[in-house]
């Protein structure tokens, strides 16, 4: 490359000169000089463009090197006057640091805050500091860092307790208010004053340069090349893909240049694209601006000369310099903040600092960020110029503000986002009130930036552009600056503070009143809405205005001046929003029950209404707090309580309940969706507190100055129930009104609206200032009325609270007094119950209760009371006393209005319903009655200190109706209704009401005549209830029978079901009890007695017991296996697995060229089978797949939609689990053999075996030579031995259907296990065959080993019946393959443990696998057999194997187990002293074989030890494998765990439990057998290679261990770096927790090909580290990542748990994470189980948004 070149020769021509310079001289130099600023300028003019941009590249390392030689060097010897590193020294150790810590967060960082101790939550602590902090202890909440910002450690603001760590803890002796300067010599002073004031001016006029060919006066370059720069900037407009376009056509250059250029444009902000003359430059700019100018704004792109380019970089490099520097003293950094902050020529503002800050949004990323690192380390680390900095800062505001908006770059690079640095610190923000009026400066920024209105001067947010829109998102950033500055409420006020805080609530009012009335709607009749109207921009305020007017609210509350103004204030602004609000509007008389009240005709189903109404609520909260603070009681005439005017305050606030009203009664529903939401969110959590809330509370301010009777009218008035109401005959409504029934519907609605209104007024008493509470109170109660719902976990309680400012709900605080805590199991999460005694807090009624938690707590709440034996009544609660301002309140219940109502609904009530009442509002009423009922019992309890017993609600619902006359009393109403046979539902709380009252009037006679007289009555309650519980016994009984019967049906139909799906039901159950699985196999009731697998004496099934009959899924057909059978398939799931492999590094295989015959020991690769049990016909699942098949077609055609599956690659769902599977195993009867006479032994059948061999393969050779191969020289011609027939073919057993299922389960497992296409012809079919049993067989061995389990019958049903086909597929699939093939197989096979000169590559010992070989020569030999008419026997084959690899695997764990030397020689008891003789001698017979590869050995115990463990595994496994191939059964000690498995395993598969006696008692045959194996040149090399060896037995793969802590993940994945990238922060830095690689995930610079298609670094390392499957930690998200190849995925909730038992997905929440080993061990057993493709099938299938996720670019 051309820049290449250029670099070399810049340097060597400079060379002599950069020789000849001296630092010190030039600083002496500089010392005598009368203008310092031009010498310097002139010495960077000279350098500065001979050492950066020199070529088309920045070349780090020349500029590394030469910069800090010639630029920085002089510059530190002039200030330090001596050497450096001498006089830097000096000032690091004089200085006396100050506390702040100041760490700058890189992103992903973990941040720790304290819930307990942060004065907000923006006070955060580096890692370090944080576990040498008191916080660790506390509840703190950790976060990653978006970068910036740093650690508070040591901000005494920032901490109300523990400020400093150990390491910044402070020494007594020093005083922090001491000047850094004062140990600082003048002259030195003056010298770095003079440097950095002409560094910090040169880099700002360089930073702040806007001239692309021309530089600052004295700096012009002393010979000017025409060598320029094309530089592209950074936009958040255009996107990734279309930069890379563009820069390939304007550039031309490579797809990974272009996406270099854009990411380093994207970090940095800018980067140069081309270099070369002015001409060449501007040819790609005017490329580029064409070329991006269709569809937006064109990319920005400047031609700059190169020596303006090399001063910028300078100058960066310059503020990076001074950063250092400023470093090793406090002193050099508070000069360094006095010459930023030093005012300029111009005046105001024209500080070094202010001028960068002014131009912070013309300048690129890369230089903003360099100067906001150098503000943070200078300015925001000295106490003193912080202060200064912050009023430069807050006089700026407006100005910076506005820049932002236009400014099209992120908030975290523009200098607004300091903001939190310096707004938080409380002193600093109260002083930025006081004197530059910081407050009122935000606000009135904040609303002249929302300039679209109405023409009553509201915000309008209808047909928003797209540029407003961004601009509306911007600024609601000055909401979160105004919240910073409120953050901390002062403790005392100045009289200054409260001026000017009253002048910011001033201009929040204004904004207040921008937005009061805003978005109104009118009621949609006749036809539907066209346009849905924009409703979220004004929600979006209302939300994020919601904790400022809190704030606002509780600064007011903490003084009482300010409070008083403040109401006032807002009082006007109210009255000024609602001047003549009876405008057009007709005033209107009401009357009923002889009261009557003037009002205004007004109709919400016909008029305009808004739900936005902040002032009217601002006022409520504010008139909670005159009485919470006293403020009402004891300054009285100061405010301005006769001015209120009480229909004035509830009327707007009314209109919008009665428009919720309207809304739930479907009046508005031709309005569309827009509406529905906005009332959903006045009710939402995130708002209600300054919405709903507050409406409520106004309502009760104005209820409470009003006569009840005439609020009630309005109230009705506004309802548009009026009419009924008031009518004289109201009580006959159902015979009177006649009107259409939609509407009778909606007049019960919202007469159970009105009702439901009225309990809230006067039941609603849990706001202080309300009630007579606190804070926790009302917390206490809405975490009751949660739990009332049902128990429910830590963060939905926390989801349903509402947060303050600080994110908190105060939940911690109280829930413990309310609620239990019950820990979670391996799956769900902790959840809280409510304490059985908090029960009687619940109150129906509860406000916050939407309608659907109502019924679901009043249903939950009823059940639990009948569990307990309770009456199930739910009455209104005992509410707390209301507080003297609101105590009016209690008079509503008993005014005549709401008794004519509760009497009218009543009466309504004693007609079954025709419509015209509900069981709601019947509900209602009797919960009002019973209010009534409860207040007036808790008003004669507290009559002794209280004279206020004019309450006397008894009294007045006795009365009979005034209006019309004669009408019965409201208990003359109850006590017919309480026999109605239609009211059978309310007539528990009917009976309570009556009780109550009955209780009452006793305590009243009680009070008023002295000696208690309720025998009478009590008896006769007494009787009353007797009659009661009998009543109540003989429907219990009722119901026990006939739950009984129903339960009896029940079990009827499950047993029935159960016998249908019994493979499904026992899967099912996952710990499975040992005796489920295969009953009739244990109990042996064959000839043979002894329990044996294998071998001629081995047992045998009777011919019932072979047949087995099963039922098809499909057709439910019942079907017996038999060989000439219609074919029964198991669904099954071929996958390849590395879960059992020793050494991840080896590469995949070639799948070409690859020879599977031989595994090796590594068990890098296998081939799985899976099954999930469910059995079909063969020719049920073809036509069920051809459906599957065609259906996928189809829906292809029509939409692109995934499915879980991949139909294309043959897989399906279980039709009845819906398991993934691809393939179908054929199931197969147990094969028939006998018991046969006298078989040769081992060394004659040997014999006979190799005759046959040497027969065969002559045979095959001549066959080969026949078709004009060329033949082998030496091969001679061998007859074959008697009863040997070559030419013979078998007629295959099976019928058509299982012939073609054999193929098709071989073609499968050889297409997935070697990753080909399928080809039934591959000779290799029947070796992945046999493969994927021997393969699967091991693991399950493994797995029952992990999961401590019995080697037999703890196997789930599917499991057995999947192992138990695959072998049986095993040992028939050579029935479809070519004989040959296979014969040939064997003989390369038996090769290896029978050496044979003529075959060629037989692997030496150390490199097979001996359960694989095992595995295959068994299932190969029949095709051997079967050409043999002497009458050798299968069985007798089957041991003759099996006693050969036994010994062969002795020999390959004696060689690979090293022993080391023992301490003590272990006596063993005299049993096994044979046994340790017997290995000795045999190790000591391999080491003359081998000589000095083997290590000498004395202990024979040692070695028969190592043999026993190391064999083990293959011993188990064997006898999995023969119990399924034979069908013996296991004897009893094999279904247990525990000694005498040794025993028991030989016993059962034919071997002497001393297995060395398999080698001694045939040592003529074996001796020379060992001596061919050792003179395998393999093993000596396998003994001295460097590569480990694979030693026995292998133990089980773990996953990675995992920290106990989140946190250490945090931050072991916030210092990874992509790999790609050169020293990028990676963004979604993933853990593969197989192997424990960290990956750079989800990201383009870490995507690679893989098969021709750009996949993710998960997806790329899955397919070499999991064969395709992958498991990680997405550490960011705290979120396991499933992955199967490259189109399927899944989230899997993390192993690890908060304190409440409970994941933090996302880590939204915060809370502490630790690590719970259980759920780590389900996510292991997954793995281990295969089942992770299968897991992400079910979570694909459940949530089908999952399919639709780009899985490969993960
Ligand atoms: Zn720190
Ligand atoms: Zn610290
Ligand atoms: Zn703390
Ligand atoms: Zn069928
Ligand atoms: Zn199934
Ligand atoms: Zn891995
Ligand atoms: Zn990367």
């Amino acid at each position: 490359m051309a820049a290449a070149e250029t670099d070399r020769e810049a340097p060597s021509a400079l060379c002599s000169e950069f020789l000849n310079f001296s630092a010190k001289d030039t600083a002496a130099k500089w010392l005598l000089a009368s203008n310092l600023p031009k010498e310097v300028y002139q010495h960077l003019a000279c350098y500065v463009p001979k050492i950066y941009c020199l070529g088309p590249n920045l070349n780090p390392q020349n500029e590394d090197l030469l910069a800090p030689l010639l630029l920085q060097s002089p510059l530190e010897w002039y200030l330090c006057g001596e050497e450096p590193s001498v006089g830097l020294a000096k000032l690091e150790q004089n200085n006396q640091p100050s506390q702040l810590c100041g760490h700058v967060f890189k992103v992903g960082e973990p941040t720790y805050s304290c819930r307990e101790c942060a004065a907000d939550p923006t006070c955060v602590l580096c890692m370090q500091c944080f576990l040498g902090s008191v916080h660790k202890e506390h509840r703190y909440r950790m976060t990653t860092s978006g970068g910036g910002g740093f650690c508070d450690c040591g901000d005494t603001e920032a901490w109300k307790k523990g400020p400093y760590c150990q390491k910044h803890e402070p020494n007594i002796s020093d005083s922090s208010q001491k000047d850094p300067l004062a140990n600082m010599t003048e002259e030195m002073i003056a010298r770095t004053y003079n440097v950095f004031s002409i560094i910090l001016k040169y880099a700002v006029d360089m930073l702040t340069w806007d001239k692309e060919d021309e530089l600052p006066e004295g700096l012009e370059p002393p010979v000017r090349g025409d060598t320029y720069y094309c530089m592209l900037f950074n936009d958040e407009v255009h996107t990734y893909e279309q930069v890379i376009y563009t820069l390939q056509k304007a550039v031309n250059c490579t797809q990974k240049e272009a996406v270099s250029f854009a990411t380093t444009v994207d970090r940095d902000g800018r980067k140069s694209v081309r270099f070369g003359d002015f001409q060449f430059c501007e040819q790609a700019k005017s490329v580029i601006v064409r070329n991006t100018s269709r569809q937006t704004k064109p990319l920005r792109v400047q031609v700059m000369h190169s020596s303006v380019v090399a001063h910028q970089c300078f100058a960066l490099k310059a503020l990076t310099w001074l950063g250092q520097i400023i470093r090793y003293s406090d002193a050099l950094r508070r000069i360094l903040c006095q010459v930023g902050l030093q005012r300029g020529p111009e005046g105001e503002n024209s500080s070094l600092v202010d001028t960068l800050m002014l131009c912070d949004s013309k300048m690129w990323k890369g230089a903003r960020n360099v100067y906001h690192q150098l503000f943070m380390s200078s300015l925001l680390m000295d106490s003193k110029y912080k202060k200064l900095f912050a009023i430069q800062f807050a006089k700026n505001y407006q100005r910076l503000q506005t820049d932002f908006m236009e400014d099209d770059h992120e908030r975290v690079v523009s200098v607004t986002s300091l903001s939190v640095q310096l707004f938080t610190a409380p002193t600093v923000a109260r002083m930025l009130i006081t004197e530059e009026n910081l407050m009122t400066t935000i606000i009135r920024t904040f609303v002249d930036h929302l300039r679209h209105r109405d023409l009553q001067g509201r915000f309008q947010f209808e047909r928003y552009t797209a540029q407003q829109a961004f601009k509306f998102r911007r600024v609601q950033s000055l909401i979160g600056d105004l919240k910073y500055v409120l953050i901390s409420r002062p403790t005392e006020w100045t009289d200054q503070l409260r001026e000017k805080y009253l002048e910011g609530f001033d201009a929040f009012l204004e904004l207040l009143k921008c937005m009061q009335g805003m978005d109104p709607v009118v009621r949609q009749v006749g036809q539907h809405i066209e346009m849905e109207p924009e409703w979220e921009a004004a929600f979006t305020l209302q939300m994020k205005l919601t904790h400022i007017i809190s704030m606002m609210q509780e600064w007011c509350a903490s003084d009482e001046r300010v409070l008083i103004e403040a109401y006032k204030k807002c009082l006007s602004a109210l009255t000024h929003c609602h001047s003549g609000f009876t405008d057009g509007e007709q005033p209107i008389t009401l009357s009923m029950c002889g009261h009557s009240v003037e009002t205004i005709r007004y109709c919400v189903s016909q008029e305009k209404v808004s739900i936005h109404l902040p002032v009217s609520r601002l006022l409520a909260g504010l008139h909670a707090l005159l009485s919470t603070t006293e403020v009402a009681y004891r300054f009285p005439v100061q405010l301005p309580l006769s001015e209120l005017s009480p229909p004035m305050l509830i009327e707007h606030p009314l209109r919008c309940l009665v428009l919720c009203a309207q809304v739930h009664a479907g009046m508005w529903r031709r309005n569309g969706f827009s509406l529905v939401n906005q009332i959903y969110y006045y009710h939402n959590v995130k708002c209600r507190v300054e919405m709903f809330d507050k409406d409520l509370i106004m309502l009760q301010a104005g209820a409470s100055m009003m006569d009840p009777n005439h609020f009630l009218m309005i109230v009705l008035s506004r309802f548009e129930l009026y009419h009924i109401f008031s009518s004289a005959d109201c009580r006959k409504r159902y015979s009177r009104e006649n009107a259409h029934k939609d509407v009778v519907q909606q007049n019960n609605t919202l007469t159970e609206e009105m009702l439901h209104l009225v309990i809230m007024i006067v039941g609603e008493r849990y706001t202080a200032g309300v009630g007579q509470v606190e804070s926790s109170d009302e917390t206490r109660r809405e975490i009751v009325h949660q739990l009332c719902i049902r128990p429910m976990a830590h963060s939905e309680l926390v989801k349903a609270l509402p947060e303050n400012e600080n994110k908190e709900t105060g939940m911690e605080r109280v829930i413990d007094s309310v609620a239990l805590f019950k820990k979670p199991g391996v799956t769900g999460r902790g959840l809280y119950k409510l304490r059985p005694d908090c029960a009687k807090m619940f109150n129906l009624y509860f406000h916050h209760y939407s309608r659907a938690d109502q019924s679901k707590a009043e249903e939950a709440q009823r059940r639990i009371k009948r569990q307990n034996g309770e009456d199930s009544v739910l009455p209104p609660p005992v509410l707390p006393r209301f507080c003297p301002l609101f105590a009016s309140l209690v008079n509503i219940l008993q005014c005549d209005v709401l008794l004519g109502i509760l009497g009218a609904v009543l009466q309504w009530a004693m007609e079954p319903s025709g419509g015209h009442w509900s069981e709601s509002m019947l509900q209602r009423v009797l919960h009002l009655i019973g209010m009534g009922l409860v207040e007036e019992q808790q008003h004669l309890i507290g009559s002794a200190d209280d004279n206020d017993t004019n309450f006397n609600f008894t009294l007045k619902i006795s009365r009979p109706g005034e209006a019309p006359a004669n009408t019965p009393s409201i208990l003359a109403l109850l006590e017919t209704l309480q026999n109605a046979p239609h009211l059978e539902v309310h007539k528990d709380m009917i009976r309570w009401i009556l009780k109550t009252v009955a209780n009452i009037k006793t305590t009243r006679e009680c009070t008023a005549s002295a000696p208690p007289s309720d025998s009478s009555g009590h008896s006769q309650e007494e009787t009353v209830r007797d009659k009661d519980k009998a009543e109540r016994k003989r429907k219990a009984e009722m119901a026990r029978l006939r739950r009984e019967k129903i339960m009896a049906q029940m079990s009827e139909m499950q047993r029935h079901f159960i016998n249908e799906n019994k493979e499904l039901f026992q899967q099912s159950l996952e710990e499975l009890d040992p005796s489920t699985s295969s009953t009739l196999e244990h109990s042996p009731s064959s000839c043979d007695s002894a329990l044996v697998c294998v071998g001629p004496r081995r047992w045998r099934a009777g011919g019932s017991e072979r047949r087995q009959m099963v039922t098809c899924i499909l057709c439910q057909e019942e079907q017996e296996i038999r060989t000439d059978g219609k074919a029964m398939v198991l669904a099954a799931f071929v996958q390849r697995s590395t879960v059992m492999s020793k050494n991840r590094k080896r590469p995949p295989h070639n799948p070409d060229k690859y020879d599977p015959l031989f595994m090796h020991p590594d068990l890098s690769f296998g081939t799985h089978t899976g099954s999930c049990g469910h059995i079909m016909h063969s020719h049920c699942w073809q036509r069920y797949f051809e459906a599957v098949q065609a259906k996928e077609q189809r829906r292809q055609q029509r939409l692109r939609v995934h499915t879980s599956y991949d139909v294309e690659n043959g897989e399906f769902l279980c039709p009845l689990c819906e398991c993934l599977s691809n393939t179908v195993i054929p199931l197969l009867p147990l094969t028939k053999t006998s018991c046969s006479s006298e078989q040769p032994d081992l060394s004659q059948w040997l014999s006979i075996t190799s005759q046959q061999m040497k027969a065969l393969l002559s045979a095959h050779r001549k066959a080969a030579d026949a078709e004009g191969v060329d033949a082998m020289d030496g091969v001679n011609d061998c007859p074959p031995p008697d009863d040997f027939k070559l030419d013979y073919t078998p007629k295959n057993p099976y019928s058509s259907t299982i012939k073609e299922m054999l193929t098709t389960f071989g073609t499968a497992t050889y297409k997935v296990g070697l990753k080909v296409h399928p080809n039934e012809q591959d000779p290799r079919v029947p070796i992945m065959c046999w493969g994927s049993c021997a393969y699967t067989i091991q693991c399950i061995e493994r797995l029952l080993v992990d999961e401590e389990k019995p080697l037999f019958g703890s196997l789930p049903c599917r499991q057995d019946d999947c192992l138990s086909s695959l072998t049986r597929f095993g040992s028939a699939c050579w029935t479809v393959s070519s004989h040959t093939t296979v014969q040939n197989h064997f003989i390369r096979l038996l090769a290896a443990l029978v050496p044979d000169p003529r075959v060629e590559n037989t692997p030496c010992i150390l490199d097979i696998d001996m359960f694989h070989l095992l595995v295959s020569l068994v299932l190969s030999h029949p095709a051997i057999l079967c050409l043999d008419s002497s009458g050798l026997s299968a069985d007798a084959a089957q041991l003759h194997f099996l006693h050969l690899v036994t010994v062969a695997h002795i020999v390959q764990i004696l060689l690979t187990s090293v022993p080391e030397e023992m301490q003590m020689e272990q006596e063993g008891g005299g049993a096994e002293r044979e046994e340790e003789e017997n290995v000795c001698m045999l190790y000591n017979t391999l080491r003359t074989h081998l000589g000095s590869g083997l290590h000498e050995v004395s202990s024979g115990w040692h070695l028969w030890h190592c043999v026993k463990a190391g064999i083990l595994p293959y011993l188990r496994a064997a006898a999995l494998f023969f119990h399924y191939l034979n069908g013996a059964p296991a004897p009893p000690e094999l279904h247990t765990l525990g000694a005498g498995e040794w025993e028991a395993l030989c016993g059962y598969l034919c071997l002497p439990s001393n297995l060395l006696q398999l080698y001694y008692n045939n040592q003529e045959l074996m001796e020379p057998l060992l001596q061919r194996w050792c003179s395998h040149p393999g093993v000596l090399q396998g003994l001295q290679s460097s590569v480990a060896l694979i030693r026995f037995p292998r133990e089980s793969n773990h996953l990675i261990e995992l920290p106990g802590d989140y946190s250490a993940l945090i931050n072991q994945a916030s210092s990874f770096t992509c790999p790609k990238s050169g020293g990028d922060k990676s963004r979604a830095p993933t853990l593969c927790l197989v192997c424990g690689a960290m990956l750079c995930s989800q990201s383009y610079c870490c995507q690679t090909e893989l098969e021709g298609e750009d996949v993710g670094a998960c997806t790329a390392h899955t397919f070499a580290c999991g064969a395709g499957v992958g498991i990680f930690l997405r550490v960011r998200e705290s979120q396991v990542l499933f992955l199967a190849g490259k189109t399927k995925g899944c989230f899997y909730a993390p192993p690890y748990l908060d304190d409440y038992g409970e994941t933090d997905q996302g880590l939204r929440r915060g809370n502490p994470l630790h690590l719970c080993q259980e759920r780590y061990r389900k996510v292991q057993k997954l793995w281990r189980q295969h089942s992770i493709t299968e897991e992400i099938g079910h979570a694909q299938e459940a949530n089908q948004t999952l399919v639709g996720i780009d899985w490969q670019h993960l």
